[in-house]
């Protein structure tokens, strides 16, 4: 197959160290792309200092590149974006569909954490700006999981693109990263899921186009929970490269024997590559628990 305008990514945020749920990500993103014959970025989504650990982006790249998983185009850090972010919500302001938001948490519990126009004064000290989200349902397609649904202000409200704390927000940092870098395919974790309608929310907001998504089953820890990077999953670095690509075709759903006799990590790509088909992938339950996220 081939499509040289397929353009892909993987986003990791610097929490800690690589696990097998992001290397899962990273891979099914580049194989993808390479199946596609286009091209595949790395984009470093460091948006929130006091989560970041330090040395965990560098860390991160050199995981990568120990997995034969290097970028086709420098890498991008969204440390260095934000007058992009500033320049995107001030036209969202412009256009009356974002607004200035004082509420508390403890105002916003009231409604279950869903923000519906709150009606405290802006604080000029202290405020967020919020996306207006109306009541209509979003849909998308998504290549796993199909029809996916949601009535984004039932389920979250009007959602926050720049925190009262000076931070922007991964949603918008994301659509604003994804149309900039031309991006036409996101391959991700599924616990990522309902952010696509929020994401083709701000899309439109913004007159940007929507990427097709890919949303990969989870690798669960052994008590059913999302492996992350901030609770210290074990990291990859120091296994056997070969042994955790090979689980992550697994995880994947794909045979076994199309890898067998590859004895190097270049051996695997190659053989991957060649056998690679998403369609094999199986979904898994879906992650209810992320819909309810209001900052996220
Ligand atoms: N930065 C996110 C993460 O590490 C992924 C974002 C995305 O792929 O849209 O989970």
């Amino acid at each position: 197959m081939s499509d040289a305008a397929y353009r892909g990514r993987f986003a990791p945020t610097p929490s800690g160290p690589l696990h097998f749920g992001s290397l899962v990500a990273a891979w099914a993103s580049w194989l993808e792309a390479r199946r596609h014959s286009g091209a595949w970025l790395v984009r470093i989504e460091d948006l929130d200092p006091p989560r970041e650990v330090p040395g965990a982006a560098e860390a991160q790249l050199r995981t990568l590149a120990r997995y034969g998983l290097l970028a086709d185009e420098p890498v991008v850090r969204q440390s260095t974006r934000h007058g992009a972010y500033r320049a995107a919500v001030e036209a969202l302001l412009d256009a009356g569909l974002a607004f200035h938001c004082s509420c508390s948490r403890r105002q916003l519990a009231a409604s279950a954490g869903i923000h519906r126009r709150c009606l405290v004064p802006v604080d000029p000290n202290r405020f967020a700006i919020r996306l207006r989200v109306a009541d209509a349902e979003v849909c998308f397609d998504d290549r796993l999981y199909g029809r996916c649904c949601e009535a984004v202000g039932r389920d979250c409200g009007d959602f926050v693109l720049l925190r009262a704390d000076g931070l922007y927000a991964y949603q918008l940092a994301v659509v604003v990263d994804d149309a900039w870098q031309g991006i036409t395919d996101v391959v991700r974790g599924a616990d990522l899921l309902w952010s696509t309608p929020r994401q083709r929310l701000l899309q439109r907001a913004l007159g940007l186009p929507h990427p097709t998504t890919l949303h990969l089953p989870l690798v669960l820890d052994p008590q059913g929970r999302k492996l992350s990077k901030s609770d210290g999953a074990a990291d990859i670095e120091r296994e056997d490269p070969c042994s955790v690509l090979r689980a992550a075709w697994a995880h994947l759903a794909q045979p076994a024997d199309r890898l067998s006799g590859c004895r190097s990590v270049s051996e695997l790509h190659v053989a991957a590559q060649q056998h690679w088909d998403c369609t094999r992938i199986q979904p898994a339950a879906l992650p209810e628990a992320t819909r309810n996220v209001i900052d996220a």
